[in-house]
Protein backbone atom coordinates (compact mmCIF):
# COMPACT_ATOMS: atom_id res chain seq x y z
CA UNK A 1 0.00 0.00 0.00
CA UNK A 2 1.42 3.54 -0.68
CA UNK A 3 2.28 5.90 2.14
CA UNK A 4 0.23 8.94 2.87
CA UNK A 5 0.82 11.87 1.19
CA UNK A 6 -0.13 15.53 2.46
CA UNK A 7 -2.10 17.74 1.08
CA UNK A 8 -0.20 19.77 -1.01
CA UNK A 9 2.27 17.21 -2.14
CA UNK A 10 -1.00 15.48 -4.07
CA UNK A 11 -2.11 19.31 -5.16
CA UNK A 12 1.80 19.58 -6.67
CA UNK A 13 1.44 15.73 -8.63
CA UNK A 14 -2.14 16.45 -9.88
CA UNK A 15 -0.83 19.85 -11.11
CA UNK A 16 2.17 18.30 -12.57
CA UNK A 17 -0.10 16.19 -15.27
CA UNK A 18 -1.88 19.45 -16.41
CA UNK A 19 1.93 20.93 -17.23
CA UNK A 20 3.12 18.90 -19.47
CA UNK A 21 3.18 19.60 -22.82
CA UNK A 22 5.75 18.56 -25.89
CA UNK A 23 8.75 20.53 -25.23
CA UNK A 24 8.29 19.99 -21.20
CA UNK A 25 7.94 15.83 -22.00
CA UNK A 26 10.71 15.95 -24.25
CA UNK A 27 12.53 17.57 -21.73
CA UNK A 28 11.71 15.30 -19.14
CA UNK A 29 12.56 12.04 -21.28
CA UNK A 30 15.25 12.73 -23.28
CA UNK A 31 18.34 13.17 -20.94
CA UNK A 32 20.92 9.82 -21.48
CA UNK A 33 23.47 11.73 -18.56
CA UNK A 34 26.16 12.46 -20.79
CA UNK A 35 27.30 14.92 -18.33
CA UNK A 36 27.67 17.69 -21.09
CA UNK A 37 26.01 20.22 -19.38
CA UNK A 38 27.34 20.08 -16.15
CA UNK A 39 30.05 22.28 -16.24
CA UNK A 40 28.02 24.67 -18.34
CA UNK A 41 26.58 25.79 -14.54
CA UNK A 42 28.21 28.47 -12.94
CA UNK A 43 26.72 26.67 -9.58
CA UNK A 44 28.96 23.92 -10.59
CA UNK A 45 31.82 25.45 -11.27
CA UNK A 46 31.62 27.15 -7.62
CA UNK A 47 30.90 23.96 -5.80
CA UNK A 48 33.01 21.21 -7.75
CA UNK A 49 32.76 18.33 -4.86
CA UNK A 50 28.75 19.00 -4.81
CA UNK A 51 27.18 16.90 -7.15
CA UNK A 52 23.57 18.15 -6.19
CA UNK A 53 24.20 21.41 -8.35
CA UNK A 54 24.71 19.11 -11.24
CA UNK A 55 21.96 20.20 -14.13
CA UNK A 56 21.19 16.81 -14.53
CA UNK A 57 21.24 16.13 -10.93
CA UNK A 58 18.74 18.95 -9.98
CA UNK A 59 16.95 17.61 -13.46
CA UNK A 60 16.50 14.62 -12.27
CA UNK A 61 14.38 15.34 -9.07
CA UNK A 62 11.77 16.52 -10.76
CA UNK A 63 12.06 13.49 -13.68
CA UNK A 64 11.55 11.44 -10.96
CA UNK A 65 8.07 12.67 -9.79
CA UNK A 66 7.03 12.63 -13.60
CA UNK A 67 7.98 9.08 -14.61
CA UNK A 68 6.79 7.50 -11.16
CA UNK A 69 3.26 9.66 -12.04
CA UNK A 70 3.37 10.18 -15.95
CA UNK A 71 5.30 7.56 -17.44
CA UNK A 72 4.83 4.03 -18.18
CA UNK A 73 8.60 3.68 -17.94
CA UNK A 74 8.63 4.51 -14.15
CA UNK A 75 4.94 2.37 -13.70
CA UNK A 76 6.22 -0.89 -15.17
CA UNK A 77 10.38 -0.47 -13.98
CA UNK A 78 10.23 2.09 -11.30
CA UNK A 79 13.63 1.19 -9.60
CA UNK A 80 15.19 0.87 -13.43
CA UNK A 81 14.03 4.56 -14.30
CA UNK A 82 14.61 6.09 -10.81
CA UNK A 83 11.27 6.95 -9.91
CA UNK A 84 10.20 8.65 -6.77
CA UNK A 85 7.12 10.33 -5.26
CA UNK A 86 6.91 13.07 -3.11
CA UNK A 87 4.96 12.37 0.23
CA UNK A 88 5.93 15.40 2.52
CA UNK A 89 5.52 18.89 2.85
CA UNK A 90 9.42 18.30 3.83
CA UNK A 91 9.69 16.91 0.20
CA UNK A 92 8.65 19.94 -1.23
CA UNK A 93 10.83 21.98 0.72
CA UNK A 94 13.32 20.12 -0.22
CA UNK A 95 12.47 20.37 -4.09
CA UNK A 96 12.20 24.24 -3.02
CA UNK A 97 16.07 24.62 -2.29
CA UNK A 98 16.46 23.22 -5.41
CA UNK A 99 14.82 25.00 -7.87
CA UNK A 100 14.98 28.42 -6.15
CA UNK A 101 18.34 27.90 -4.39
CA UNK A 102 20.34 25.88 -7.14
CA UNK A 103 19.38 27.50 -10.38
CA UNK A 104 18.59 30.59 -11.97
CA UNK A 105 17.26 29.62 -15.08
CA UNK A 106 20.00 31.00 -17.03
CA UNK A 107 19.45 28.24 -19.39
CA UNK A 108 23.11 27.88 -20.18
CA UNK A 109 23.14 24.20 -19.50
CA UNK A 110 20.13 23.81 -22.41
CA UNK A 111 22.35 25.28 -25.27
CA UNK A 112 24.54 22.82 -24.44
CA UNK A 113 22.75 19.68 -24.24
CA UNK A 114 23.10 17.61 -27.24
CA UNK A 115 19.66 16.21 -26.78
CA UNK A 116 18.16 19.39 -26.66
CA UNK A 117 16.89 19.12 -22.75
CA UNK A 118 15.78 22.36 -21.44
CA UNK A 119 16.42 22.47 -18.04
CA UNK A 120 15.06 25.75 -16.97
CA UNK A 121 12.21 25.52 -18.62
CA UNK A 122 10.52 22.60 -16.24
CA UNK A 123 12.48 24.21 -13.25
CA UNK A 124 10.57 27.53 -14.03
CA UNK A 125 7.37 25.20 -14.16
CA UNK A 126 8.25 23.02 -11.18
CA UNK A 127 8.40 26.70 -9.37
CA UNK A 128 4.79 27.07 -10.15
CA UNK A 129 4.08 23.80 -9.17
CA UNK A 130 5.64 24.87 -5.54
CA UNK A 131 3.99 28.52 -5.80
CA UNK A 132 0.29 27.07 -6.06
CA UNK A 133 0.64 25.38 -2.74
CA UNK A 134 2.37 27.94 -1.20
CA UNK A 135 5.93 26.54 -1.05
CA UNK A 136 8.33 29.53 -2.08
CA UNK A 137 11.18 31.79 -0.78
CA UNK A 138 9.61 34.38 1.69
CA UNK A 139 11.27 37.16 -1.43
CA UNK A 140 9.42 35.51 -3.87
CA UNK A 141 5.91 35.69 -2.43
CA UNK A 142 6.33 39.37 -1.21
CA UNK A 143 7.43 40.54 -4.64
CA UNK A 144 4.77 38.46 -6.12
CA UNK A 145 2.13 40.21 -4.08
CA UNK A 146 3.78 43.43 -4.87
CA UNK A 147 2.95 42.65 -8.37
CA UNK A 148 -0.20 41.18 -8.22
CA UNK A 149 -1.66 44.36 -5.68
CA UNK A 150 -0.53 47.30 -7.52
CA UNK A 151 0.97 46.27 -11.14
CA UNK A 152 4.15 46.35 -10.37
CA UNK A 153 6.89 44.26 -8.27
CA UNK A 154 8.77 46.88 -6.39
CA UNK A 155 4.66 48.28 -5.14
CA UNK A 156 5.80 51.36 -6.77
CA UNK A 157 2.48 53.39 -6.11
CA UNK A 158 0.98 55.67 -8.60
CA UNK A 159 1.75 58.93 -6.71
CA UNK A 160 5.50 58.47 -6.20
CA UNK A 161 5.45 57.11 -9.97
CA UNK A 162 4.22 60.03 -11.21
CA UNK A 163 6.12 62.15 -9.30
CA UNK A 164 9.27 61.06 -10.33
CA UNK A 165 7.94 61.67 -13.64
CA UNK A 166 7.26 65.13 -12.78
CA UNK A 167 10.21 66.21 -11.14
CA UNK A 168 12.63 64.66 -13.79
CA UNK A 169 10.68 67.36 -16.32
CA UNK A 170 11.37 70.41 -13.58
CA UNK A 171 14.92 69.11 -14.12
CA UNK A 172 15.21 68.52 -17.61
CA UNK A 173 13.23 72.06 -17.74
CA UNK A 174 15.43 73.59 -15.62
CA UNK A 175 18.24 72.51 -17.92
CA UNK A 176 16.81 73.59 -21.06
CA UNK A 177 12.93 75.72 -20.77
CA UNK A 178 11.77 74.16 -24.10
CA UNK A 179 12.41 70.41 -23.06
CA UNK A 180 9.25 68.62 -23.65
CA UNK A 181 10.44 66.72 -20.35
CA UNK A 182 8.06 63.65 -20.13
CA UNK A 183 4.83 63.39 -21.66
CA UNK A 184 2.22 61.07 -19.81
CA UNK A 185 -0.66 59.41 -20.88
CA UNK A 186 -0.37 60.98 -24.37
CA UNK A 187 -3.08 59.52 -26.94
CA UNK A 188 -1.96 58.54 -29.80
CA UNK A 189 1.48 58.40 -29.46
CA UNK A 190 4.09 56.76 -31.68
CA UNK A 191 6.11 55.31 -28.99
CA UNK A 192 5.16 54.02 -25.67
CA UNK A 193 7.93 53.78 -23.11
CA UNK A 194 7.46 50.92 -20.24
CA UNK A 195 10.26 50.94 -17.58
CA UNK A 196 11.04 48.45 -14.89
CA UNK A 197 10.20 49.52 -11.41
CA UNK A 198 13.82 49.89 -10.28
CA UNK A 199 14.25 52.52 -12.62
CA UNK A 200 11.81 55.16 -10.96
CA UNK A 201 12.82 53.94 -7.04
CA UNK A 202 16.72 53.77 -7.86
CA UNK A 203 17.72 54.66 -10.63
CA UNK A 204 15.96 57.61 -12.34
CA UNK A 205 18.72 58.63 -14.43
CA UNK A 206 17.80 55.80 -16.95
CA UNK A 207 14.45 57.62 -17.09
CA UNK A 208 15.66 61.02 -17.44
CA UNK A 209 18.33 59.56 -20.39
CA UNK A 210 15.61 57.92 -22.18
CA UNK A 211 13.64 61.12 -22.11
CA UNK A 212 17.00 63.38 -22.96
CA UNK A 213 16.80 60.34 -26.59
CA UNK A 214 13.27 60.32 -27.16
CA UNK A 215 13.22 64.47 -27.33
CA UNK A 216 16.38 64.82 -28.80
CA UNK A 217 14.99 62.57 -31.63
CA UNK A 218 11.67 64.08 -32.13
CA UNK A 219 10.11 61.65 -31.02
CA UNK A 220 6.52 61.57 -30.36
CA UNK A 221 6.15 59.52 -27.06
CA UNK A 222 4.50 59.03 -23.82
CA UNK A 223 4.68 57.25 -20.61
CA UNK A 224 1.36 55.65 -19.01
CA UNK A 225 0.83 57.11 -15.57
CA UNK A 226 -0.32 53.37 -14.80
CA UNK A 227 0.00 49.93 -15.76
CA UNK A 228 3.47 50.68 -16.79
CA UNK A 229 5.78 47.98 -15.37
CA UNK A 230 7.06 45.76 -18.41
CA UNK A 231 8.74 43.40 -15.84
CA UNK A 232 6.89 40.00 -15.18
CA UNK A 233 7.76 38.34 -11.81
CA UNK A 234 5.64 35.25 -13.48
CA UNK A 235 8.57 34.54 -15.54
CA UNK A 236 10.66 33.67 -12.00
CA UNK A 237 7.78 32.25 -10.07
CA UNK A 238 6.97 30.26 -12.85
CA UNK A 239 3.38 31.49 -12.15
CA UNK A 240 1.38 31.61 -15.40
CA UNK A 241 -1.42 34.05 -14.03
CA UNK A 242 0.36 36.24 -12.69
CA UNK A 243 2.38 36.19 -15.77
CA UNK A 244 -0.51 36.85 -17.84
CA UNK A 245 -2.41 39.22 -15.59
CA UNK A 246 0.92 41.53 -15.49
CA UNK A 247 1.51 41.12 -19.02
CA UNK A 248 -2.46 42.15 -20.07
CA UNK A 249 -2.66 44.97 -17.83
CA UNK A 250 0.67 46.44 -20.00
CA UNK A 251 -1.07 45.58 -23.41
CA UNK A 252 -4.10 47.13 -22.40
CA UNK A 253 -3.06 50.43 -21.58
CA UNK A 254 -1.34 51.08 -24.98
CA UNK A 255 -4.67 49.90 -26.53
CA UNK A 256 -6.13 52.52 -24.11
CA UNK A 257 -3.48 55.06 -25.24
CA UNK A 258 -3.99 54.28 -29.03
CA UNK A 259 0.02 53.68 -28.90
CA UNK A 260 1.10 52.48 -32.43
CA UNK A 261 4.65 50.67 -30.74
CA UNK A 262 5.78 49.47 -27.60
CA UNK A 263 8.96 50.62 -26.21
CA UNK A 264 10.60 47.97 -23.98
CA UNK A 265 13.50 49.90 -21.55
CA UNK A 266 16.69 47.51 -21.30
CA UNK A 267 15.57 44.64 -18.93
CA UNK A 268 16.52 40.94 -20.16
CA UNK A 269 13.21 39.48 -18.17
CA UNK A 270 11.46 42.52 -19.00
CA UNK A 271 11.81 42.26 -22.97
CA UNK A 272 11.58 38.30 -22.96
CA UNK A 273 8.27 38.38 -20.52
CA UNK A 274 6.37 41.13 -22.57
CA UNK A 275 7.64 40.23 -26.40
CA UNK A 276 8.31 36.43 -26.12
CA UNK A 277 6.18 35.32 -23.57
CA UNK A 278 3.33 37.81 -22.58
CA UNK A 279 1.23 37.03 -25.59
CA UNK A 280 0.64 33.25 -24.27
CA UNK A 281 0.34 33.62 -20.90
CA UNK A 282 -1.98 36.58 -21.04
CA UNK A 283 -3.56 35.07 -24.07
CA UNK A 284 -3.81 38.47 -25.87
CA UNK A 285 -3.60 38.90 -29.56
CA UNK A 286 -1.14 42.17 -29.32
CA UNK A 287 -2.05 44.35 -32.43
CA UNK A 288 1.29 47.08 -31.70
CA UNK A 289 4.85 46.18 -32.53
CA UNK A 290 7.43 46.37 -29.64
CA UNK A 291 10.54 46.54 -29.83
CA UNK A 292 13.66 46.78 -27.74
CA UNK A 293 14.89 50.50 -26.70
CA UNK A 294 18.52 49.36 -27.53
CA UNK A 295 16.84 48.89 -31.32
CA UNK A 296 15.36 52.12 -30.80
CA UNK A 297 18.36 53.73 -29.73
CA UNK A 298 20.22 52.28 -33.11
CA UNK A 299 17.48 52.92 -35.45
CA UNK A 300 17.42 56.92 -34.42
CA UNK A 301 21.13 56.89 -35.23
CA UNK A 302 20.86 55.34 -38.59
CA UNK A 303 18.17 57.33 -39.36
CA UNK A 304 19.76 60.27 -38.37
CA UNK A 305 17.53 61.57 -35.91
CA UNK A 306 20.09 61.90 -33.06
CA UNK A 307 24.29 62.03 -33.49
CA UNK A 308 26.22 61.06 -31.28
CA UNK A 309 30.16 61.46 -30.21
CA UNK A 310 31.80 58.27 -29.10
CA UNK A 311 34.94 60.51 -27.96
CA UNK A 312 32.76 61.57 -24.74
CA UNK A 313 32.60 58.21 -23.79
CA UNK A 314 36.27 57.11 -23.84
CA UNK A 315 36.85 54.49 -20.69
CA UNK A 316 37.85 51.39 -21.38
CA UNK A 317 34.27 49.02 -21.98
CA UNK A 318 32.95 45.70 -21.84
CA UNK A 319 29.36 43.94 -22.43
CA UNK A 320 27.77 41.48 -20.62
CA UNK A 321 25.08 39.48 -22.20
CA UNK A 322 22.09 39.13 -20.25
CA UNK A 323 20.86 35.75 -20.39
CA UNK A 324 17.29 36.34 -21.11
CA UNK A 325 18.42 38.53 -23.67
CA UNK A 326 21.35 36.21 -25.49
CA UNK A 327 19.90 32.73 -24.83
CA UNK A 328 16.13 33.10 -24.69
CA UNK A 329 15.23 36.13 -26.91
CA UNK A 330 19.30 36.62 -29.71
CA UNK A 331 19.34 39.87 -28.77
CA UNK A 332 22.78 39.61 -28.95
CA UNK A 333 24.39 42.01 -31.84
CA UNK A 334 22.33 44.86 -31.59
CA UNK A 335 23.79 46.03 -27.95
CA UNK A 336 27.16 45.57 -29.44
CA UNK A 337 26.40 47.26 -32.85
CA UNK A 338 25.06 50.43 -30.52
CA UNK A 339 27.82 50.33 -27.64
CA UNK A 340 30.62 50.30 -30.63
CA UNK A 341 28.66 53.43 -31.59
CA UNK A 342 29.29 55.74 -28.63
CA UNK A 343 32.28 54.31 -26.86
CA UNK A 344 35.21 54.19 -27.55
CA UNK A 345 37.31 51.84 -26.28
CA UNK A 346 34.98 48.14 -26.45
CA UNK A 347 36.87 44.76 -24.89
CA UNK A 348 34.60 41.47 -25.74
CA UNK A 349 34.33 39.17 -22.50
CA UNK A 350 34.90 36.14 -23.44
CA UNK A 351 32.47 33.53 -23.50
CA UNK A 352 30.10 35.83 -24.33
CA UNK A 353 26.63 35.95 -26.45
CA UNK A 354 24.94 32.72 -26.13
CA UNK A 355 27.32 30.84 -24.19
CA UNK A 356 27.75 34.07 -21.31
CA UNK A 357 27.68 33.10 -18.18
CA UNK A 358 24.95 34.45 -15.85
CA UNK A 359 24.78 37.65 -13.59
CA UNK A 360 23.75 34.69 -11.02
CA UNK A 361 21.34 37.12 -9.86
CA UNK A 362 18.91 36.16 -12.69
CA UNK A 363 15.74 34.16 -12.19
CA UNK A 364 14.71 36.01 -9.24
CA UNK A 365 17.45 35.58 -7.05
CA UNK A 366 18.29 38.85 -5.77
CA UNK A 367 15.16 38.49 -4.00
CA UNK A 368 15.91 35.29 -2.11
CA UNK A 369 17.87 36.60 0.20
CA UNK A 370 18.32 32.99 1.86
CA UNK A 371 20.65 32.16 -0.90
CA UNK A 372 22.58 34.95 -1.22
CA UNK A 373 25.90 33.35 0.04
CA UNK A 374 25.58 30.61 -2.87
CA UNK A 375 24.83 33.28 -4.97
CA UNK A 376 28.01 35.27 -4.54
CA UNK A 377 29.56 31.75 -4.41
CA UNK A 378 28.61 30.79 -7.93
CA UNK A 379 29.26 34.19 -9.25
CA UNK A 380 33.21 33.70 -9.09
CA UNK A 381 33.22 32.60 -12.83
CA UNK A 382 31.44 36.22 -13.63
CA UNK A 383 34.16 38.09 -11.81
CA UNK A 384 36.76 36.18 -13.48
CA UNK A 385 35.54 36.47 -16.69
CA UNK A 386 35.14 40.94 -15.86
CA UNK A 387 38.53 40.85 -14.41
CA UNK A 388 40.38 39.15 -17.58
CA UNK A 389 38.62 42.01 -19.68
CA UNK A 390 40.31 44.89 -17.41
CA UNK A 391 37.88 46.97 -18.07
CA UNK A 392 36.83 50.16 -15.82
CA UNK A 393 33.07 49.67 -17.36
CA UNK A 394 30.76 46.77 -17.65
CA UNK A 395 27.38 47.55 -19.83
CA UNK A 396 24.68 45.68 -19.56
CA UNK A 397 20.87 45.80 -21.08
CA UNK A 398 19.31 44.54 -18.26
CA UNK A 399 18.37 46.13 -14.95
CA UNK A 400 18.75 42.68 -13.08
CA UNK A 401 22.05 42.03 -14.11
CA UNK A 402 22.86 46.15 -13.06
CA UNK A 403 22.02 44.73 -9.41
CA UNK A 404 23.50 41.04 -9.59
CA UNK A 405 27.01 42.61 -11.42
CA UNK A 406 27.16 45.29 -8.71
CA UNK A 407 26.68 42.87 -6.15
CA UNK A 408 29.38 40.46 -7.17
CA UNK A 409 31.75 43.81 -8.05
CA UNK A 410 31.59 44.59 -4.50
CA UNK A 411 32.08 41.22 -3.32
CA UNK A 412 35.10 40.48 -5.67
CA UNK A 413 36.17 43.61 -5.25
CA UNK A 414 37.28 44.52 -8.48
CA UNK A 415 37.81 47.93 -10.10
CA UNK A 416 34.66 48.56 -12.04
CA UNK A 417 31.32 49.85 -12.53
CA UNK A 418 28.22 48.93 -14.18
CA UNK A 419 25.99 51.49 -16.63
CA UNK A 420 23.59 50.94 -19.20
CA UNK A 421 23.39 51.27 -22.77
CA UNK A 422 21.26 54.02 -22.24
CA UNK A 423 23.27 55.99 -19.81
CA UNK A 424 26.03 55.83 -22.72
CA UNK A 425 23.87 57.32 -25.40
CA UNK A 426 22.60 59.91 -23.46
CA UNK A 427 26.35 60.42 -22.92
CA UNK A 428 27.53 60.93 -26.26
CA UNK A 429 24.33 62.82 -27.41
CA UNK A 430 25.56 65.75 -29.71
CA UNK A 431 22.84 68.37 -29.13
CA UNK A 432 22.71 71.07 -31.70
CA UNK A 433 22.73 74.46 -30.30
CA UNK A 434 21.54 77.58 -31.44
CA UNK A 435 23.51 79.65 -33.32
CA UNK A 436 25.52 82.09 -30.77
CA UNK A 437 24.63 86.43 -31.69
CA UNK A 438 28.39 87.63 -31.65
CA UNK A 439 29.38 90.15 -28.43
CA UNK A 440 28.52 93.46 -30.91
CA UNK A 441 25.42 92.37 -32.09
CA UNK A 442 24.00 92.02 -28.26
CA UNK A 443 21.75 95.00 -27.17
CA UNK A 444 23.19 97.51 -25.35
CA UNK A 445 20.61 96.57 -22.32
CA UNK A 446 21.26 92.79 -22.35
CA UNK A 447 23.25 91.44 -19.47
CA UNK A 448 26.36 90.98 -21.47
CA UNK A 449 28.69 89.24 -19.14
CA UNK A 450 25.94 86.18 -17.13
CA UNK A 451 27.23 83.79 -14.89
CA UNK A 452 25.84 81.20 -16.66
CA UNK A 453 27.29 82.05 -20.32
CA UNK A 454 28.98 78.94 -21.93
CA UNK A 455 32.85 79.61 -21.54
CA UNK A 456 31.78 82.35 -18.71
CA UNK A 457 34.20 82.88 -15.71
CA UNK A 458 33.61 81.80 -11.77
CA UNK A 459 36.07 84.84 -11.21
CA UNK A 460 34.96 85.95 -7.87
CA UNK A 461 33.01 83.06 -6.68
CA UNK A 462 34.27 81.02 -3.46
CA UNK A 463 32.54 77.50 -3.73
CA UNK A 464 33.49 74.67 -1.55
CA UNK A 465 33.61 71.37 -2.68
CA UNK A 466 32.82 68.72 0.11
CA UNK A 467 33.56 65.05 -0.44
CA UNK A 468 35.40 62.16 1.41
CA UNK A 469 37.26 60.88 -1.39
CA UNK A 470 40.51 63.27 -1.76
CA UNK A 471 40.77 62.13 -5.49
CA UNK A 472 37.17 63.15 -6.22
CA UNK A 473 37.99 66.53 -4.60
CA UNK A 474 40.89 67.24 -5.95
CA UNK A 475 39.69 66.75 -9.81
CA UNK A 476 36.41 69.15 -8.91
CA UNK A 477 38.45 71.79 -7.67
CA UNK A 478 40.66 71.90 -10.00
CA UNK A 479 37.84 72.28 -12.73
CA UNK A 480 36.56 75.02 -10.59
CA UNK A 481 39.89 76.77 -10.13
CA UNK A 482 40.56 76.24 -14.05
CA UNK A 483 37.49 78.68 -14.53
CA UNK A 484 38.89 81.16 -12.10
CA UNK A 485 36.76 80.13 -8.73
CA UNK A 486 38.10 80.31 -5.17
CA UNK A 487 37.70 76.74 -3.72
CA UNK A 488 37.33 75.64 -0.07
CA UNK A 489 37.73 71.76 0.33
CA UNK A 490 36.17 69.57 3.24
CA UNK A 491 36.49 66.21 3.56
CA UNK A 492 33.84 65.28 6.14
CA UNK A 493 30.49 66.41 7.23
CA UNK A 494 31.75 68.28 9.95
CA UNK A 495 34.10 70.11 8.96
CA UNK A 496 31.95 71.28 5.64
CA UNK A 497 29.54 72.78 8.37
CA UNK A 498 32.37 74.66 10.11
CA UNK A 499 33.91 75.66 6.98
CA UNK A 500 30.95 76.94 5.72
CA UNK A 501 30.07 78.94 8.51
CA UNK A 502 33.48 80.64 8.74
CA UNK A 503 33.86 81.27 4.77
CA UNK A 504 30.36 81.60 3.72
CA UNK A 505 30.87 80.07 0.17
CA UNK A 506 28.59 81.17 -3.18
CA UNK A 507 28.11 77.48 -3.31
CA UNK A 508 28.58 74.12 -1.78
CA UNK A 509 29.02 70.85 -3.38
CA UNK A 510 28.10 67.94 -1.13
CA UNK A 511 28.26 64.47 -1.54
CA UNK A 512 26.25 62.32 0.53
CA UNK A 513 28.25 59.58 2.13
CA UNK A 514 30.89 61.21 4.32
CA UNK A 515 32.29 60.22 7.77
CA UNK A 516 31.25 62.42 10.71
CA UNK A 517 27.76 63.83 9.32
CA UNK A 518 26.69 62.96 6.30
CA UNK A 519 25.63 64.76 3.40
CA UNK A 520 21.95 64.66 4.03
CA UNK A 521 22.81 65.59 7.79
CA UNK A 522 24.86 68.65 6.61
CA UNK A 523 22.20 69.74 4.23
CA UNK A 524 19.55 69.52 6.75
CA UNK A 525 21.59 71.42 9.18
CA UNK A 526 22.26 74.29 6.19
CA UNK A 527 18.62 74.62 5.49
CA UNK A 528 17.30 74.71 8.91
CA UNK A 529 19.86 77.79 9.99
CA UNK A 530 19.19 81.18 9.18
CA UNK A 531 22.33 82.08 8.23
CA UNK A 532 22.84 79.37 6.18
CA UNK A 533 20.20 78.12 4.29
CA UNK A 534 20.39 80.64 1.56
CA UNK A 535 24.22 78.77 0.33
CA UNK A 536 22.88 76.98 -2.60
CA UNK A 537 23.94 73.81 -2.70
CA UNK A 538 24.76 71.15 -5.65
CA UNK A 539 24.99 66.98 -4.42
CA UNK A 540 26.98 65.29 -5.89
CA UNK A 541 26.36 61.57 -5.23
CA UNK A 542 27.59 58.15 -6.39
CA UNK A 543 24.25 56.95 -4.86
CA UNK A 544 21.15 58.11 -6.82
CA UNK A 545 18.64 55.93 -5.07
CA UNK A 546 19.15 58.29 -1.91
CA UNK A 547 17.98 61.06 -4.64
CA UNK A 548 14.39 60.64 -3.57
CA UNK A 549 15.49 60.74 0.40
CA UNK A 550 16.97 64.55 0.23
CA UNK A 551 14.48 65.65 -1.76
CA UNK A 552 11.49 63.97 0.49
CA UNK A 553 13.14 65.46 3.77
CA UNK A 554 14.12 68.48 2.19
CA UNK A 555 13.03 72.04 3.56
CA UNK A 556 14.17 73.32 0.26
CA UNK A 557 15.44 70.79 -2.41
CA UNK A 558 18.65 71.45 -3.12
CA UNK A 559 19.80 73.75 -6.31
CA UNK A 560 21.59 70.94 -8.17
CA UNK A 561 22.07 67.32 -8.01
CA UNK A 562 25.02 65.72 -10.36
CA UNK A 563 25.37 61.79 -10.11
CA UNK A 564 28.98 60.38 -10.23
CA UNK A 565 31.05 60.00 -12.38
CA UNK A 566 31.09 63.56 -13.39
CA UNK A 567 33.26 65.04 -15.75
CA UNK A 568 34.17 68.38 -16.52
CA UNK A 569 31.26 69.51 -18.33
CA UNK A 570 28.57 68.91 -16.33
CA UNK A 571 30.51 70.61 -13.36
CA UNK A 572 30.59 73.40 -14.64
CA UNK A 573 27.19 73.59 -16.29
CA UNK A 574 25.86 72.86 -13.55
CA UNK A 575 27.70 75.22 -11.07
CA UNK A 576 26.87 77.79 -13.80
CA UNK A 577 23.55 77.33 -13.73
CA UNK A 578 22.77 77.26 -10.01
CA UNK A 579 25.10 80.51 -9.72
CA UNK A 580 23.25 82.24 -12.25
CA UNK A 581 19.94 81.26 -10.38
CA UNK A 582 21.27 82.51 -7.27
CA UNK A 583 22.10 86.00 -9.01
CA UNK A 584 18.85 86.11 -10.65
CA UNK A 585 17.16 85.28 -7.10
CA UNK A 586 19.03 88.05 -5.33
CA UNK A 587 18.25 90.96 -7.61
S1 LIG B 1 23.80 17.39 -21.50
FE1 LIG B 1 21.63 16.91 -21.77
S2 LIG B 1 21.59 14.69 -21.95
FE2 LIG B 1 23.59 15.20 -21.12
S3 LIG B 1 23.28 15.13 -18.87
FE3 LIG B 1 22.92 17.22 -19.46
S4 LIG B 1 20.70 17.32 -19.76
FE4 LIG B 1 21.28 15.17 -19.79
S1 LIG C 1 19.71 26.86 -16.05
FE1 LIG C 1 21.68 27.83 -15.53
S2 LIG C 1 21.74 27.83 -13.29
FE2 LIG C 1 20.15 26.38 -13.92
S3 LIG C 1 21.19 24.43 -13.97
FE3 LIG C 1 21.26 25.26 -16.04
S4 LIG C 1 23.23 26.34 -16.14
FE4 LIG C 1 22.78 25.99 -13.97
Amino acid sequence: MEKERSHKAQKVIERLGKKLNRQIVGSLVSCVHCGNCTDSCHYVLANPDDPTYAPAYKADKIRGLFKRHYDWTGKVFPWWVHAKSFYTDEDLEDLKDTVFGKCTNCRRCTINCPMGVDFATFNRMTRGLLVSVGVMPEGVAVVSKDQWETGNQMGVLKEDYVDTLEWLTEEMQMEDPKSPGIPINSKEADVVYSINPREVKYDPRTISDAAMIFNAAGENWTMPSEDWDMTNFGLFSGDDDLGGSVARRLYEKVVELKGKKLVISECGHGYRSTRCEGPNWAQHDVGFTMESSVITMIRYIKEGKIKVDKSKNTEKMTFHDSCNNARSCGLTEEPRELLKLVCEDFQEMYPNRAENFCCTGGGGAMSMSEYTPRRLKSAKVKADQLKATGAKYVVTSCHNCVDGLTDLIKHYKLDMKVTQLVNLVANALVIEKPAEVPVDKVPATAETVPVAAEGGSLQGYKIMVADDEPDFVTFVSTVLEDNGAEVISAFDGNQALELARKEKPDLLTLDITMPGKSGIEVFEILRNDDELANIPVCIMTGKPELRKLIYDRAVRPPEGYVDKPVDEDSIIRNVRKILELAKDKAK
